[in-house]
């Protein structure tokens, strides 16, 4: 079996990765089969966090549109990234993998608060620690939060599951000629605007040489593969 070629990763999921073919919320299927991958690669040896997203739930700008204030909203969508971490604990924790949930907003009852030494310590024993509610703060997305806590973890990557195998110059699902990028600059991301991650994403993994892996986390096996340099991806560097 060919080497990891990481150490230290984090996995960002968007809550739309958890949603599988439904429209809204979480689909257990989908989100066991993640569970599964995880595990795959936590078998490799490779330490794992894991950001997740909460827009298959509530996102912050759709509540402002409709009236509401942005920051009201924005914590909304945070409480709602909260549910999909505690059922990807779950998930792992049926799978048989020792996980930690730590939230960027205090729920003491709940799961454990966000303590940057804590998480490293819960990697360093092989549990997958599982960051919930962004970055705490309104006006963020969990694409930032992920590169935030890459950062802060000292991880070696960080591997974004989308729908397809990784970016291309168009919507491959719409355009059947859209072309797969193998490796991309942060500039190129930047300046070509693709809808991968946010600007301040991607501005905050470059100043930190954060690799960026872009894969699909539908394809079941894709993230262990990728871990072993094999399969389909984008690199961003
Ligand atoms: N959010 C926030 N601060 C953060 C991260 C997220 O306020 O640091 C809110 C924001 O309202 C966002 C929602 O949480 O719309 C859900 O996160 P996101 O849209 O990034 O989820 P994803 O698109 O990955 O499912």
């Amino acid at each position: 079996m060919p080497s990891p070629i990481y150490k230290r990763v984090l996995l960002k999921l968007s809550g739309e990765a958890l949603m599988g073919t439904r429209d809204y919320g979480l689909d257990n299927a989908t989100v066991r089969a993640i569970a599964q991958d995880i595990k795959g690669v936590v078998a490799l040896g490779v330490e794992v966090c894991v950001v997740v997203g909460g827009g298959n739930i509530f996102r912050g700008v759709a509540g402002a549109s409709s009236g509401m204030e942005r920051a009201q909203a924005d914590s909304m969508g945070m409480l709602a990234t909260v549910m999909n971490a505690l059922a990807m604990q779950s998930a792992l924790e049926r799978a048989g993998v020792p996980t930690r949930v730590q939230s960027a907003i205090p729920m003491s009852s709940v799961c454990e608060p966000f303590i940057r030494r804590r998480a490293e310590r819960h990697m360093e024993k092989g549990r997958v620690v599982i960051f919930a509610a962004g970055s705490g703060n309104p006006f963020f997305t969990t694409d930032t939060a992920a590169a935030l806590r890459a950062a802060e973890m000292r991880c070696d990557a960080l591997f974004k599951g989308t729908q397809v195998d990784g970016v291309y110059s168009a919507d491959p699902r719409k355009n059947p000629n859209a072309e797969r990028y193998v490796t991309l600059t942060y500039l190129d991301m930047l300046a070509r605007d693709l809808a991968v991650m946010d600007a301040a994403a991607i501005s905050l993994a470059r100043e930190n040489k954060l690799p960026i892996i872009v894969f699909n986390i539908h394809e079941q096996g894709a993230f262990t593969a990728v871990m072993q340099g094999e399969g389909r991806f984008t690199t961003v560097v």
